[in-house]
C-alpha cells in the first residue's frame, strides 16, 4: 500500500488569476478622501441606496450603514428638483456625522436640467452616472447630453457613462437592427444587441471626451441581467477600450438567486483581470438590511483572493456524523462576531482581515482543516468522545469541553488577533513615525 511516491519532475503551470488589465484611472474625490478606480487600485466597492433621495434624514442614515459596512462610494438616485435640493444636506449631514463617502448621482432623463438648475448638488456630489440611453431621442438627447457634461467638466467631476440593456438606446439600436438585417448573412439578434450595448458605451464616451471631459474621468458600464451576456459584453469592452470598468449584473434578484448569478459572472470576469468597481444589485428581503450587497460584493472579492475585508470562517457543511446543531450555531456565532469586530480591529490590527477560522463538525476533516487555518476548532461529532481540539496555527493547543466551548473559542480567537496582529500593528505605527511627513 504504501507505495513509493516520486514528483514529476517538473509540475503542471496551475491556474492563476490573469494579471488585472491596465485601465487607465480615475479619482472619486470628497473632501480628502479619495477613492481611485482603475490603474493598479484594488477593485473598489460601491453600493446604492433605496431611501427617497427628497428623503435627507433616512438617506443621510443609510448612506452611514452603507459606508460603516464597507462602501467606498455610494451612489444615490436624483430623479426630480426635491431630490436635488436635498443632495447638498445629505451632503452635510454626512459631513457631520464623519462619513466622507464619496457620492454618486443617478440621472435619468432630466439630468441636465437638474445638474444645471441645482450647482450645489452638482457641486455635492463626487461622480456623475450618465445613462446614454434615458437622455433623450435625437438633436435633443445630444444637447442633454452636452450640458450634462459641460458641468462635469466645470465642477471636475468624473463620469460613468452606464448603459443598460433595459434602457438601451432605441435609436441606435432599430439602426444596428436595420442595418443587419440587410446583409447577405445577417448575424443573431443577440449578438446585435451585444455590440449595440458595447458601442454606445465607447461612442458616449468618445463623445463626452470631444466634448471636453478628459479621458481620465470616465469610466464604462455596461449592465445585462444574463450571466453569459455581461461576460459576452464586458470581454469585448475590455478589448476595445482602456476606460475602467464598472461590473454588475443588473436585477440580480433576491436572495441566493441573486447572490449566485452576480458572483457567477463577476468570477469569471475578475478572474480575467476584468473590472475596477463593483456592485451588487441585491433586492432586499422585506425587511433585509440594504447592506447585505456590500457584503457580498466584498466576499466576491475576498473569496476570488483579490481583496481581504473580514476574517473568513471555513464551516463543513454537516452530515450524519454531527451530532447537534451547535457547530453551525459556533460558526454562525463567530462570523458574525468577527464581522462586528473589524470596525475597531481594521485600526488596530492590520493584517487580521485575511485571518481564516475553521468551525468544524467532527474529526473526520476537522483536525485537517483546523491545521490549514490559523485558528480551529472541531467539535465532537457521533460516538467521539466530547471534548473540542483547538489548533492555533496548525499545532494542537488546547482540548475544551462542558457548555462553554463557544465562549472558551471565542477568548481563544480575541486573545490570538491581539497577539499575532499587535506586532503588525506595531510594526505599521513604527514605520509611520519614522517615514518624514510629506508637505
Ligand atoms: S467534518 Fe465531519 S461532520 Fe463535517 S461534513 Fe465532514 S464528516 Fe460530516
Amino acid at each position: 500500500m504504501n507505495r513509493p511516491v516520486e514528483l514529476p519532475n517538473c509540475l503542471p503551470q496551475f491556474a492563476q488569476p490573469a494579471a488585472r488589465r491596465l485601465t487607465r484611472q480615475i479619482t472619486v474625490a470628497w473632501a480628502t478622501r479619495k477613492v481611485r478606480i482603475g490603474g493598479d487600485a484594488p477593485v473598489a466597492v460601491q453600493s446604492m441606496t433605496n431611501t427617497d433621495t427628497a428623503d435627507a434624514i433616512a438617506t443621510a442614515i443609510q448612506v452611514k450603514q452603507l459606508a460603516q459596512a464597507g462602501s467606498e462610494i455610494v451612489r444615490i438616485t436624483v430623479n426630480s428638483p426635491e431630490a436635488a435640493a436635498e443632495v447638498a444636506p445629505i451632503r452635510d449631514q454626512l459631513d457631520k456625522m464623519g462619513i466622507d463617502v464619496p457620492l454618486v448621482g443617478d440621472f435619468h432623463y432630466n439630468g441636465h436640467k437638474l445638474l444645471t438648475q441645482f450647482p450645489a448638488c452638482a457641486q455635492a456630489l463626487s461622480k456623475y452616472r450618465i445613462n446614454p440611453g434615458n437622455v433623450g431621442r435625437g438633436a435633443k438627447g445630444g444637447d442633454n447630453f452636452a450640458q450634462m457634461i459641460d458641468v462635469a467638466c466645470r465642477y471636475r467631476k468624473p463620469v460613468r457613462i452606464g448603459v443598460n440593456w433595459g434602457s438601451l438606446d432605441q435609436e441606435l439600436l432599430a439602426r444596428m437592427m436595420d442595418e443587419n438585417a440587410q446583409r447577405t448573412e445577417p448575424f443573431d439578434a443577440k449578438s446585435v444587441l451585444r455590440e449595440a450595448l458595447v458601442h454606445s458605451a465607447i461612442a458616449s464616451a468618445a463623445r463626452a471626451e470631444e466634448l471636453g471631459l478628459n479621458q481620465d474621468m470616465i469610466c464604462l458600464s455596461a449592465k445585462v441581467s444574463g450571466v453569459q451576456d455581461l461576460i459576452a459584453v464586458y470581454r469585448e469592452l475590455s478589448r476595445r477600450c482602456d476606460y475602467p470598468l464598472h461590473l454588475g449584473l443588473t436585477e440580480a434578484g433576491m436572495g441566493s438567486k441573486g447572490i449566485v448569478a452576480s458572483t457567477a459572472a463577476l468570477s469569471v470576469l475578475l478572474q480575467e483581470g476584468i473590472g475596477d468597481t463593483i456592485r451588487i444589485s441585491l433586492t432586499p428581503a422585506p425587511g433585509e438590511s440594504r447592506t447585505t450587497e456590500v457584503q457580498v460584493a466584498q466576499e466576491i472579492l475576498q473569496t476570488v483572493g483579490l481583496r481581504a475585508f473580514t476574517p473568513m470562517v471555513v464551516a463543513c457543511p454537516g452530515c450524519g456524523r454531527t451530532t447537534s446543531t451547535f457547530f453551525q450555531e459556533l460558526a454562525n456565532d463567530i462570523q458574525s462576531w468577527l464581522r462586528a469586530q473589524m470596525p475597531l480591529w481594521r485600526a488596530d490590527y492590520p493584517g487580521v482581515e485575511s485571518m481564516s477560522v475553521a468551525v468544524m463538525g467532527c474529526v473526520v476533516n476537522g483536525p485537517g482543516e483546523s491545521k490549514h487555518a490559523n485558528i480551529g476548532i472541531s467539535l465532537p461529532g457521533s460516538g467521539e468522545a466530547p471534548v473540542a481540539p483547538v489548533f492555533v496555527d496548525g499545532v494542537r493547543t488546547v482540548t475544551l469541553k462542558g457548555d462553554r466551548i463557544a465562549a472558551e473559542f471565542q477568548a481563544i480567537v480575541d486573545e490570538y488577533v491581539r497577539r499575532a496582529y499587535a506586532a503588525t500593528a506595531s510594526a505599521t505605527a513604527a514605520v509611520a513615525a519614522a517615514t518624514p511627513a510629506h508637505h
